[in-house]
């Protein structure tokens, strides 16, 4: 069994979002306030979201990324890691982190099967980092980062929302970074996922993000296999290490789409630009494994062939990205 959806793409990719809390509050995701708390029935259990897990795998996710909100906060996270981990059939688990208790956790995340990590890191730059995270300390990220390698993780991928005239005067530095430590970047352009006052002007391009790195260091086009998601990934042609850009408005990468994401309140969504939902949480609670298998099989057949969002126009419902799990 698999799921493939009415364009003729096999989802073989998961985000699964275990919380939608968070203990930063980064300016492009979520208002400074946070977002209204679900309470803990609207809360997938983990029982709930490992048969969720399971299922997906059986037909035919063979990659589920954790996330959230920050999922390192959710206690119980780690011996929920190590059973899905042990899912035959799910070749790669790999979770997205801020990095703000990593060092704690590293070692444990290791253990429990996690095979690499993706850490957020929007600036090298102390003051700039704690106003984009509201409240967030550079270092204890970086101490996170060491801590990964320590432990035998490969160097976590680091996740740069890219927001002009903020950070965008970092990007040689971050090339520069994945220069010394051998890892890759991945620049991702600013999403209006909420639609903030003013987010056409924070908008770069990714052609420009590359024009600015390429002018100064020798790119070569690179595609690192199942890993490479959407990012268009070039190494550097001299040193260890490379960059991704991650052109989710300027150019679609729609056609090679491959990935369903669930919230944590179970919610199935097919595309984060589109408002179709499927609630999982009944299905799981009253219904049966066979109600949820084809419920999901149903969902996946209304994924559209692309989003409509451009560099100056935004058609969803605004949303906040900790919510639906980025
Ligand atoms: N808390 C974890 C973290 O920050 O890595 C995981 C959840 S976070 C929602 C997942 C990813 O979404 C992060 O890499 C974050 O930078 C990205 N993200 C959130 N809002 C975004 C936006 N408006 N545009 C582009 N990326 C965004
Ligand atoms: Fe939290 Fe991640 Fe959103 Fe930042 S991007 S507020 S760390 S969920």
């Amino acid at each position: 069994m698999n799921l493939t959806d009415a364009h003729g793409r096999a989802i073989s990719y998961l985000r699964l979002s275990v919380t939608d809390r968070c203990n930063l509050r980064c300016s492009y995701c979520m208002p400074e306030a946070g977002i209204a708390k679900s309470t803990h029935g609207e809360i997938l259990r983990f029982e709930e979201l490992e048969q969720i897990t399971e299922i997906a795998v059986s037909l035919g996710i063979e990659k589920v990324r954790i996330t959230g909100g920050e999922p390192l906060i959710r206690k119980g996270l780690v011996p929920f890691l190590g059973r899905i981990s042990a899912i035959p059939g799910l070749n790669y688990l790999v979770l997205t982190t801020n990095g703000v208790r990593l060092a704690d956790m590293a070692d444990e995340l290791r253990s429990a099967g996690v095979e690499r990590l993706n850490v957020s890191l929007d600036s090298l730059r102390s003051e700039t980092f704690r106003a984009i995270t509201r409240g967030g300390d550079l270092a204890e990220v970086l101490r996170g980062l060491d801590a990964a390698v320590r432990v035998g993780l490969p160097h976590p991928k680091l996740n740069m929302v890219v927001m002009k005239g903020i950070n965008d005067d970092e990007l040689v530095d971050f090339a520069l970074l994945a220069r010394e430590r051998g890892c890759t970047v991945r620049f991702i352009e600013y999403m209006p996922t909420n639609r903030v006052e003013g987010w056409q002007e924070r908008f770069l391009p990714a052609e420009e993000i590359y024009h600015r790195i390429a002018c100064r260091f020798d790119l070569v086009a690179a595609g690192d296999g199942r890993s490479a998601g959407p990012a268009k990934s070039y190494r550097f042609s001299d040193v260890p290490g490379g960059i991704g850009i991650i052109s989710a408005v300027s150019g679609h990468f729609c056609a090679g789409c491959n990935r369903i994401r669930v919230t944590a309140g179970g919610i199935a969504r097919s595309c984060l630009f589109a408002d179709d939902a499927l609630d999982l949480k009944p299905l799981l609670r009253q219904g049966s494994r066979d109600d949820v298998v084809a419920a999901l099989q149903r969902f996946v057949l209304t994924k559209p062939g692309h989003h409509r969002m451009t560099p100056d126009q935004a058609h969803h419902t605004p949303f906040t990205m900790a919510g639906i799990g980025g």
